[in-house]
Formats: structure tokens, C-alpha cells, sequence
């Protein structure tokens, strides 16, 4: 049977390929940083991670995730349901529903798993998800598993949404999702106007803080802070694999009966293992870390700052930004393409984004700003961007 079956897949493969959107792995020998190191040992400066803080190679999480390997071992072995949790995993629930604010909060081994078990046991076919177009695929796939009639608005444009909250006023409940940072734009939902017509139309609001969450806001503690929000955003789900730490898990956070129920019938939480102790306890470093200042969020924002304010200068394209990312627009699919690879010659790692990801003609490269990036290697980029954009004809 699988000669026909391989055949079918290698002319797919090919046809990816030739479609240039065949995707290849770089191999790297070195904590996550600002700079990494490649297998064959040369060296890169890193701007395609969602390292945001810089904490992805941090000692003291690092330190906190050996300490509670010793003392609670490697895995759990288990769904909580079954077998129970650790102390851990309150605490760190705990952390999470204070930094946001929140009544309670639930793990998931991913907010990929948050998102694709947050719908289902809330909603059924009497009831409206209302999306935006260019939510994460995660919440795409959430909407799919469940029953609930679905709406789709275009991104962050505000009457398309009220035009879909009033036609979902047939149904029982409705409830409106969104990213909160979308990450191609890198920018930052409208979340107030969103919360003022869930008000007028009786709907439930719902963000995924995944890119938002340790950058957005006054002290980076996401949406809710930067537009004054707390207590009119019903659910939050995020991810530790981002600002938080760069390992993975993730956590639906909000309503205290919503995260109950989710405890009784979300399916990634029901039916898959719950995070090893050392995620849990670098979970519970890392907001403690957050709590002591706000360095890394304004290194951070300085380095967007500084390098936007630079690029323009050059005479780039830079896609207005309120968050860690920072698109470089080209318009050409196959120019964002070499653009890309020349900056890697030059030991830069920039990832170059075109159709079918953005829409056709938006062809870019997306930058991402961490607090790990010292001024030194922000210049260095900079450099790089403007001798290829030289080359390349970009800018004079
Ligand atoms: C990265 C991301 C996710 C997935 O997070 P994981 O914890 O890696 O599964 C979900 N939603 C959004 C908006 C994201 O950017």
C-alpha cells in the first residue's frame, strides 16, 4: 500500500518546495540568546525568537528547574485527575491568576492545548464565536472543535466586529476572541473598544496574550493593563514559551467557574500529562523575577525603540509597531526571500515572511527585539539591514 501513498506524498513535498515554502531547520549548538552558535561552530545574532526578556538561558530559572528536578524528579507521569498535582503547579496557577489579575487559573502543556480546549466545553451550537481574521492557529483550531455558530471579522476593525455582534444576537451566548498582539503587524488589539461592544452586545471577551504578555502595557503585564481593562476581560489564555521563561506550557486564565469548568471537561487538560515539576517551579522563579522591577520590559522597549527609530533613518519601510516585533517591509515575495539570506550570510537571523502568511504583495522581514540584544549587536543588525538594503536596492 505505501508505494502509491509515497509517491502522492513526494509530489506533494515537491510542489512545496517548488512553491518556495518548503521549511528548513537550522541546527543550534548553544542556550537560546541574543547570540547562538550553529553546529558547525560559527556564531549569529538572533532576531527571529520570541526570547522577549532575554530569559530563555536565565540562571536563576535555570537554577530553580535543577533544584526541583533533585527534589520532585523528572515528570508526573499523569493527567491531574487521575494522580493529582504538586504543590507546584498551585503555586505556579497562583502566579500567573496575580501577574494578570484573575480569579483562577489552568496549565496546559501548551497554549497551543489552551486555545484548542477553551471553547469546546464552554459553548455549544446555541451559541457565537466571533474571531478575528487573524487570529493564531491555535484559536482557529479551537473554534473548529467546537460546535458553536462562528463569525469572522477582518483584523482589529472595529465595525466589522459590531456588524457580526449583531447578527449573533440570535444566539444564547456569544463571545469574542482575539490575539492580543497580532504577530505579523505586531500590532496590539484594540482591547478597549473591543470590551466597550462586548458591553453593548452581551458578549464574553477572550485574548491570547501569547506575544502581548511581558511586553505590552506600562510594566508589560499585557492588554489588560496597557487599556485599563482588569476585571472586564473574562479569559485569558498565554504561553510560558514566549516572555515567560521560553521553555513550554501553557495556561487559560479568568472567571473563577470558567477555569472550574474547564477543569472538568477541557480535553487537552483532561487527557494529556500535566507539566514536570521543573517547569512548574521556573514557572514560580520567573514571576517572582518579574515582580522585583521592570528592567527587562523597558531594555525591551528601548531596543524596539532604538532600532525602529534607526531603521527609519536608513530609509526602510517599518511597519508602525506596539509590541516586540518590528516588520521591515519589502512588497516582493522573492526580494524578502534573498533579503533574508543575505542578512544570514552576514551571521543575522531574520525571518523573511511572505504569501500565503501575509497577504499577497505585504511581503516582509520580521525583527524581533529582546532585552537580551545589547546596543553593540542592535548596531550590528542595523549595519547588516542597510548594507543589504544597499545591495539589494531597497533603499539608496
Ligand atoms: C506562540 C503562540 C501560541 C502557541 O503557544 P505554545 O505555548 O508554543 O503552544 C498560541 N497563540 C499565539 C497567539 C501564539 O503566538
Amino acid at each position: 500500500m505505501y508505494g502509491k501513498f509515497q509517491e502522492h506524498l513526494q509530489s506533494e513535498i515537491a510542489a512545496i518546495k517548488e512553491a518556495g515554502l518548503y521549511k528548513k531547520e537550522r541546527t543550534i549548538c548553544s542556550p537560546q540568546g541574543a547570540e547562538i552558535t550553529l553546529a558547525d561552530g560559527s556564531k549569529a545574532l538572533n532576531f527571529c525568537a520570541n526570547n522577549y526578556l532575554g530569559l530563555a538561558d536565565n540562571k536563576r530559572l535555570i537554577e530553580a528547574a535543577k533544584k526541583a528536578m533533585d527534589e520532585r524528579g523528572f515528570g508526573m507521569s499523569s493527567v491531574r485527575f487521575i494522580c493529582g498535582k504538586q504543590d507546584l503547579h498551585e503555586k505556579l496557577e497562583k502566579a500567573i491568576s496575580d501577574y494578570f489579575h484573575t480569579e483562577d487559573t489552568i496549565l496546559y502543556a501548551a497554549c497551543f492545548d489552551a486555545n484548542g480546549g477553551v471553547f469546546e466545553p464552554l459553548l455549544t451550537a446555541e451559541d457565537a464565536i466571533i474571531s478575528d481574521a487573524l487570529n493564531h492557529a491555535s484559536i482557529i483550531d479551537g473554534v473548529r472543535l467546537c460546535k458553536a455558530v462562528r463569525y469572522r471579522y477582518a483584523n482589529a476593525d472595529m465595525e466589522d466586529l459590531e456588524r457580526c455582534l449583531k447578527e449573533a444576537q440570535a444566539q444564547r451566548f456569544r463571545i469574542i476572541c482575539t490575539d492580543g498582539v497580532f504577530s505579523m503587524d505586531g500590532n496590539v488589539a484594540p482591547m478597549d473598544k473591543i470590551c466597550d461592544l462586548a458591553e453593548k452586545y452581551d458578549a464574553l471577551v477572550m485574548v491570547d496574550e501569547s506575544h502581548s504578555a511581558g511586553v505590552v502595557g506600562p510594566t508589560g503585564h499585557g492588554v489588560a493593563e496597557q487599556f485599563g481593562l482588569y476585571g472586564r476581560i473574562d479569559i485569558f489564555t498565554g504561553t510560558l514559551g514566549k516572555s515567560f521563561g521560553g521553555a513550554v506550557g501553557g495556561f487559560t486564565t479568568g472567571r473563577k467557574e470558567i477555569i472550574e469548568m474547564l477543569r472538568q471537561r477541557s480535553r487537552p487538560y483532561l487527557f494529556s500529562n500535566s507539566l514536570p515539576p521543573m517547569l512548574c517551579a521556573a514557572g514560580i522563579e520567573l514571576f517572582k523575577i518579574l515582580s522585583e522591577g521592570n528592567e527587562l520590559h523597558d531594555r525591551q522597549q528601548e531596543n524596539v525603540a532604538y532600532f525602529s527609530e534607526k531603521m527609519i533613518a536608513a530609509g526602510f519601510d517599518i511597519h508602525p509597531t506596539q509590541s516586540a516585533i518590528c516588520a521591515v517591509m519589502l512588497y516582493d515575495p522573492i526580494l524578502a526571500g534573498n533579503f533574508a539570506a543575505e542578512m544570514a550570510k552576514e551571521n543575522i537571523f531574520v525571518t523573511s515572511f511572505t504569501y500565503p502568511v501575509v497577504p499577497k504583495g505585504k511581503d516582509r522581514i520580521r525583527v524581533q527585539l529582546s532585552a537580551a540584544h545589547t546596543r553593540e549587536q542592535l548596531d550590528k543588525a542595523i549595519a547588516a539591514f542597510v548594507k543589504v538594503g544597499k545591495k539589494l536596492g531597497v533603499i539608496k
